[in-house]
């Protein structure tokens, strides 16, 4: 089996060049080529021929190919599905803000937590993604868009956690200067809450976001609509994400969505905020993107407004999340939808 060297950390590609009798400082020169977007060893012109035979014995590099590519007219929003090596389809949106470019990029070809409202998991799982897949969404996007990237957050298809050592592996891969070279903390993981990894997360000491999707504050309604939730509960999961913070010092991000009549009465509110004031959580609110395939429909105004107003008499920090990209099927997990059922209809 050839090895993917796209998904080696420097050090180790050292050490497999090493091993092939080579010089370390072709470790550099070939990541340079990476980043660049080659995906051919034959085409990496500064380095001897017999090495790039040599490359091309031990090594494969894929090249992830563009299946489809909308460009929103209201906010110039990018959305990129893309076929991998095995014929499987991931989604990567690029979003401009004052600030810079953000990649949102998936993280699984699907996903298990089963979340009442995604798009994303109602296939269920079909695999994790390997790093050097996560890194390609990121380097072919900024490559394909010509939008210098930023920021990047993992709230694409998937749950970052379930992919635990590939995400960590592409966190450090994110981080160096051959490559992209983005900072920790320019990097948002967004998880739906499986807490027994938070400490490993932690551990680690990333200095990224983390983005907890709470979307209820209480078990009853938090386990109907987020499977997560079942044997795992909202205090354990408030419980991590104080100790989350304590430990590295880093303040979490509440997620919530919000969904008529399910979770954004006065009484959710309430709850919010005082999970919020529990571990220091500031709370993103976001008007639910309305999923086909699913029943629930966005909060009104009028319920959106009244629940603001909770937050703000708990002096809870929160931002509504402006919404992008509405045009081109923005809802994570939409598009890889469509074309499935597409191919399923033509087939
Ligand atoms: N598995 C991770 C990341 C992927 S989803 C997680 O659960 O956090 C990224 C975010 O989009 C999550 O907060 C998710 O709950 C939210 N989301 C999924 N479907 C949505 C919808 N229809 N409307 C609004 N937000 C949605």
């Amino acid at each position: 089996m050839k090895k993917d060297l796209l998904s080696m950390l420097p050090d180790e590609l050292e050490q497999e060049l090493l091993a092939l009798g080579e010089a370390k400082y072709r470790a550099k020169q070939i990541r340079r080529w990476l980043a660049r977007g080659v995906r051919r060893f034959n085409e990496m012109s500064d380095l001897p021929k017999a090495l790039r035979d040599k490359l091309d014995e031990a090594f494969v590099l894929y090249r992830p190919r563009v299946i489809s590519k909308q460009v929103s007219a209201l906010d110039g929003t990018i959305k990129y599905l893309w076929e991998l090596c095995d014929g499987n389809a991931v989604e990567t949106v690029v979003m401009s803000y004052q600030y810079g470019n953000t990649v949102c990029i998936s993280s699984q070809v699907g996903c298990r937590q089963g979340c009442a409202f995604c798009a994303s998991t109602i296939g269920g799982l079909v695999r994790g993604l390997e790093p050097s897949e996560m890194l390609d969404e990121v380097l072919f996007s900024e490559l394909d868009s010509g939008k210098k990237i930023s920021h990047i957050v993992l709230m694409g298809i998937g749950e970052p956690l379930d992919n635990f050592d590939n995400v960590v592996r592409f966190l450090k891969l994110v981080n160096d200067p051959e490559l992209l070279n983005i900072g920790m903390r320019h990097i948002t993981l967004s998880t739906c809450g499986l807490v027994e990894r938070f400490d490993d997360l932690a551990a680690l000491d990333l200095q990224l976001t983390l983005t907890v999707s709470l979307h209820a504050p209480d078990d009853e309604t938090r386990s109907q609509i987020m499977p997560a939730n079942r044997g795992r509960g909202v205090d354990a999961l408030i419980t991590a994400c104080r100790r989350y913070f304590e430990k590295t010092g880093r303040r979490i991000s509440f997620e919530y969505a919000m969904i008529d009549g399910v979770n954004d009465t006065e009484r959710h509110a309430r709850l919010l905020v005082r999970r919020a004031r529990e571990c220091g959580a500031h709370v993103n609110l976001i008007p639910l993107n309305h999923v086909e395939e699913r029943r629930f429909k966005p909060s009104t105004q009028g319920h959106m407004k009244a629940f603001m107003k909770i937050l703000d008499e708990g002096g809870v920090n929160y931002t509504v999340r402006r919404t992008l990209g509405s045009d081109v099927d923005a809802s994570c997990g939409q598009l890889r939808r469509r074309i499935e059922k597409e191919l399923a209809t033509t087939t």
